[in-house]
């Protein structure tokens, strides 16, 4: 998508969702979104380039995870990642659920982060827990650096 129809989607969406449309809502979000894909803390800092101060950055995050617009990870490095999401915005609850409900696999080399088959990561809790959240991310190589033996 061209800039400016990222920034027509993405103005339409907080319209939507009844979210003031700022400069920096709308800058950050665009960053994320054109990410495409897992974006760190730093990255997205990066991309700001001293447009906004930090402070500004941490606020419009929890503006747009709190409104279901983006997911969130934390690493074992405690390094924070967001990815955009459409489908949370304005959704039903039980879509933005599901996709929280994944856990990810982060390879230490080259730093991407995949989502792992839901079936193949429920984890049973005892009777009488109940659970609001999770954050799972299994840290180790991916197919493409795992270390061989020859
Ligand atoms: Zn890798």
């Amino acid at each position: 998508m061209r800039n400016d129809m990222v920034t027509r989607h993405i103005v339409q969406l907080f319209k939507k969702n009844a979210i003031n449309v700022t400069d920096a809502r709308v800058r950050i979000t665009a960053i994320i979104y054109n990410a495409g894909k897992w974006i760190s803390l730093a990255a997205i800092l990066r991309a700001v380039n001293n447009e906004f101060d930090r402070t500004t950055v941490y606020r419009v995050l929890c503006m747009l995870c709190d409104n279901g617009f983006l997911n969130k990870l934390v690493d074992i490095e405690k390094i924070s990642y967001y990815m955009f999401s459409d489908a949370g915005a304005g959704s039903d609850k039980k879509q933005v659920q599901d996709q929280h409900e994944h856990t990810y696999f982060k390879c230490m080399s080259c730093g991407s982060i995949s989502p792992l088959p839901a079936h193949d990561t429920i984890i049973h809790l005892p009777e009488g827990f109940t659970k609001t959240s999770s954050n799972l991310l299994i840290s180790g190589y991916c197919d493409h650096c795992a270390p061989t033996c020859n």
